[in-house]
C-alpha cells in the first residue's frame, strides 16, 4: 500500500519509514526538515520538503494519492510550546487539520497518529495509566496531542476517516537527536561518550517509561491493519528514575566521570508510566526490547556516529 509519513526525516518517523519500506510498502515522506535530517531519509522513499501547515501540502496529495497517512510531524519541544503556544498550535493543531482536510479530499483510508501518553495524562493519579486515565496535559504541547485525538474522533464519526492513535511513552533509540531539548537517553550517552559530565535535573527521582524505538515501529506496522478508531498506550509499563538510568548508562558506556545534579526543571512531571494491556490484547503488540538491551544498541549507534543503521 502507499503510505505518506509526515515527519519521516525525524527520529521515530524515519525508523517507521524504514520498516514500511522493508515490508514492501511504497512510502512518501513529508517533512520540513525543521528538526529532521536529510541523512535520515530512506533513499527508496519519495521526499517532499513541505510544512504540514502549508497550502502546498495539497500538491503532494494530488500527485501521490496515499492510502494511509502516518502522522509523526510535530513541534515536539515542550519548553518551546510553553514559550510560544501559538506557534506550537500552528504546527501541531492547524498543521494536523490541514493534513486531515487533504485526507478527506483525496480519500485516504486511515490515519495513524503519534500521540503522547506522558504528555497527555499529565501528573498521573494511577500508575501505570491505562487509556481511561483522565487526560490532563500540563503543557501546550500535551494539549495539542489531546486536541488532535479529539479532531480524529470528529473526522471518523462525521466523515468516516478511520484512525489509530498510538500514545507513546518516552521513546529512545538510534537517530534521536542529543542536541535537541527532548531525549535524556541521547543527551546522557552523548555527554558520557565525550567524557562530559551529564547533569541530572533535580534529585533524579522523576520517573519515565523508556520504550525502545523498534517496539514503537512494530506498533505502527500493526496499526496498518488493526486498531480501527482506537487509542493505545505504547509503552512498557515499567517506571525507571533518572538516577537509575544514569547508573545503567554509566556502566554500559564504562563512563568513569561524575554524575552531577542541577536545578530541577520547573513544571517537569514527577512520574510517568503507561499500561500497554489494551495494545497487547487488541493489536497483539508488546514491548520486546528490554531497557538494558535497548540502551546497549543505542550506545552502539552513538559510538559509531551512524546516521543510518
Ligand atoms: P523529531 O523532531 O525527530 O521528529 C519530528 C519530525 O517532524 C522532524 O523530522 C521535523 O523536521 C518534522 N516537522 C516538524 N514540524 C514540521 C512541519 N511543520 N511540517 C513538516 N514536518 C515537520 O521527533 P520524534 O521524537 O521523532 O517525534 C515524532 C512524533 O512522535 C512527534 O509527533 C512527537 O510528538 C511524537 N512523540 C514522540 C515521543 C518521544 O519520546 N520522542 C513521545 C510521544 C510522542
Amino acid at each position: 500500500m502507499k503510505i505518506l509519513v509526515t515527519g519521516g526525516a525525524g527520529f521515530i518517523g524515519s525508523n517507521v519509514v524504514d520498516r514500511y519500506i522493508a515490508d514492501g510498502h511504497g512510502v512518501v515522506i513529508v517533512d520540513n526538515l525543521s528538526t529532521g535530517k536529510k541523512a535520515n531519509l530512506n533513499s527508496k522513499a519519495k521526499f517532499y520538503q513541505v510544512g504540514i501547515e502549508e497550502a502546498d501540502l495539497e500538491e503532494v496529495f494530488k500527485k501521490e494519492k496515499p492510502d494511509v497517512v502516518n502522522h509523526h510531524a510535530a513541534q515536539i519541544d515542550v519548553r518551546k510550546s510553553v514559550a510560544e503556544p501559538a506557534y506550537d498550535a500552528t504546527v501541531n493543531i492547524i498543521g494536523s487539520l490541514n493534513l486531515f482536510q487533504q485526507c478527506m479530499k483525496y480519500k485516504v483510508k486511515k490515519v495513524i497518529f503519534a500521540s503522547s501518553g506522558g504528555a497527555g495524562y499529565g501528573e498521573q493519579i494511577r500508575f501505570p495509566a491505562d487509556e481511561e486515565h483522565p487526560l490532563r496535559p500540563l503543557s501546550p504541547y500535551g494539549i495539542t496531542k489531546v486536541s488532535v485525538e479529539l479532531y480524529l474522533y470528529f473526522y471518523a464519526t462525521t466523515y468516516g476517516l478511520d484512525y489509530t492513535i498510538l500514545r507513546y511513552a518516552n521513546v529512545y533509540g538510534p537517530r534521536q537527536d542529543p542536541l535537541g531539548e527532548a531525549g535524556v537517553v541521547a543527551i546522557f550517552i552523548n555527554a558520557m561518550l565525550q567524557s562530559e559530565t551529564p547533569i541530572i535535573n533535580g534529585d533524579g527521582t522523576q520517573t519515565r517509561d523508556y520504550s525502545y524505538v523498534d517496539d514503537i515501529v512494530e506498533a505502527n506496522m500493526l496499526s496498518l491493519s488493526k486498531g480501527s478508531r482506537q487509542a493505545y498506550n505504547i509503552g512498557t509499563g515499567i517506571e525507571t528514575d533518572v538516577n537509575e538510568l544514569a547508573e545503567k548508562l554509566s556502566n554500559l558506556v564504562r563512563y568513569k566521570g561524575q554524575l552531577k545534579h542541577g536545578p530541577a526543571k520547573p513544571g517537569e512531571q514527577k512520574r510517568s508510566v503507561i499500561a500497554p494491556g489494551k495494545a497487547k490484547e487488541q493489536l497483539a503488540w508488546g514491548p520486546l526490547v528490554s531497557l538494558g538491551e535497548g540502551l546497549r544498541r543505542t550506545i552502539e549507534w552513538h559510538r559509531h556516529g551512524l546516521t543510518r543503521t
